[in-house]
């Protein structure tokens, strides 16, 4: 993270963070199990094909989360997983084995190539990696003996080898079965994503499957007490979790697609094998739109983030960098609907290069000035509401609407419309930490065109030049080398009148 780190004290008066819960539907004082720690579980991708922009949306939502939780002086234990098993389709097929049926792959090789696709993408979008990546095919033995103690406490089944969640007996006896997603279990029809085939083996059609017994065909399968077969996809989560931050943790974050049947069942899962809940506060991201629809692959209302940098695309009319499309992220509260459409896009370049502009302007103002001035403690109250919208549930747009107020401020004392006599040393300095603490630190944005002029560009243009010299010395061999290597990195090579470009692709 950027050094100029102004590190707040957590007890101090005014810097209280309030979370929405989910769970409850408020916001909530935060307060940490464990004083100064948090537990963040949050539910990572199903790795069967190409992460798409809601994806990211949400992940980089929880990245500012962590982000800002960490800057409180919180040591803060995020985990992510990877979901590469049970995941199934309405057909009742595997994600993975699907995937890997199409492509002629091992699913593990499915898995690994998304996996590894994921993790660039969330790269490029200047996202930190969790702390720990659990995968959900590392945990099958966690998650057989949590199938276990669910069924040693009564509150599930075995049918033909496969295991169910008794979601009526459960209702009964704690009456939290919908809680989180506000359904009724009678009117709850067979919505839970497991195997609709064996929905007779079902006492009722809200119960779902923590384990299913598999067929011959099925490609990913282990050896359990009941048959075997596979978790149930709800399963990994609960057991990871419990796992890597204990039976009872701070947050529990995801989409808010997530909250039925997925999340509703962690919580019967967990409640079932040992009475707690896991979560205290449940943090759901809204959804990423497209033009004003729900973006869907299916009816081609959807852009992959490569094609939003390229501007490869119906729906755009030009490329997009990936630290406008993470200003753009932040414009929107993690809890709205993030509608993306061209103009948004246009309107957050403009955005994001007026701030880089400004913190530019920023590093060329001096100040003679060692006395309190009366431009600084108006600059400090501006900093100080940022700070207060931050520790209103994550506001990120009205924190920004605020460092946008600080960019006018600068702009004005770099053209002379305020006099530089109107503000201190001081009052200087607190701004340029304020910008570097929530512009970098929090926000996670990154100046692209200085970054261009450093060491990337300075690497290319010496792979460049080796290509070059390959092909004079007719060295086809390294020159093509050269070019594939970089194409799987999605660099792209022009040759072209005025010499060879880069760009990623
Ligand atoms: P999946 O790979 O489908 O399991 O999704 C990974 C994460 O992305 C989950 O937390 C989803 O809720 C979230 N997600 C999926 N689609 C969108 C979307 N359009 N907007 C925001 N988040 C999404
Ligand atoms: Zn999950």
């Amino acid at each position: 993270m950027n050094g100029c780190n102004t590190f707040r004290n957590i007890d101090d008066m005014n810097n209280e963070l309030y979370i929405y819960n989910s769970l409850t539907r408020q916001k909530e004082k935060f307060e940490p199990i464990h004083a100064g720690f948090v537990g963040m579980y949050v539910c990572g991708p199903t790795v069967y094909n190409d992460v798409h922009l809601g994806n990211c949306r949400t992940f980089m939502s929880f990245d500012m989360i962590y982000r800002y939780l960490s800057h409180l002086g919180f040591k803060v234990r995020y985990v992510r997983n990877i979901t590469d098993v049970g995941h199934l389709l309405d057909d009742g097929e595997d994600r993975m084995s699907k995937g890997a049926r199409l492509d002629n792959l091992e699913p593990m090789e499915v898995a690994q190539k998304y996996t590894n696709g994921f993790h660039r993408m969330m790269q490029i979008f200047n996202t930190l990696p969790p702390s720990i990546e659990p995968r959900a095919t590392g945990h099958i033995l966690e998650q057989i003996e949590m199938v276990q103690s669910i069924l040693d406490r009564g509150l599930a089944y075995i049918r033909n080898g496969s295991v169910y969640f008794d979601t009526l007996k459960y209702a009964q006896t704690t009456g939290e079965y919908g809680k989180l997603s506000g359904r009724v279990i009678d009117e709850l029809l067979a919505e839970s994503r497991d195997n609709l085939k064996n929905q007779d083996e079902k006492n009722h059609p809200s119960d779902f499957a923590i384990w299913m017994k598999a067929t011959n065909e099925h490609l990913m399968k282990w050896n359990s007490p009941w048959s075997v077969g596979f978790p149930g996809w709800h399963l990994e989560c609960s057991a990871m979790s419990t796992k890597y931050l204990g039976q009872q943790f701070d947050i529990h974050g995801g989409g808010n697609d997530l909250k039925f049947p997925h999340h509703e069942n962690e919580i019967a899962q967990n409640m079932g094998a040992c009475n707690c809940q896991p979560a205290h506060y449940w943090m759901h991201t809204n959804m990423l739109l497209l033009n004003g629809k729900k973006m869907s692959k299916s009816d081609g209302n959807t852009i992959s983030p490569e094609e939003l940098f390229t501007g490869k695309s119906i729906h755009v009319s030009k490329g997009y960098s990936p630290m406008v499309v993470r200003f753009f992220m932040l414009q929107s509260h993690y809890r709205s609907p993030n509608d993306l459409t061209d103009e948004a896009l246009q309107a957050a370049e403009k955005g994001y290069k007026r701030l880089f502009e400004a913190i530019k302007n920023l590093d060329s103002l001096t100040s003679a000035l060692t006395t309190p001035a009366p431009l600084d403690a108006k600059c400090e109250e501006i900093i100080s509401l940022a700070f207060d919208d931050m520790n209103d549930d994550f506001n990120t747009p009205k924190a920004l609407a605020r460092i946008f107020e600080l960019v006018t401020i600068i702009n004005s004392l770099r053209d002379g419309q305020i006099p530089m006599s109107d503000i201190s040393v001081h009052g200087l300095e607190k701004i340029k930490q304020a910008l570097g603490t929530i512009i970098f630190d929090i926000f996670g944005l990154m100046n692209e065109s200085a970054s261009n002029a450093g060491p990337v560009d300075g690497l290319m243009n010496l792979i460049i030049d080796l290509r070059h010299q390959a092909r004079t010395n007719k060295d086809w061999a390294t020159s093509d080398k050269i070019r594939d290597s970089l194409n799987e990195l999605h660099i792209l090579i022009k040759d072209g009148k005025e010499g060879t470009s880069w760009s990623f692709n």
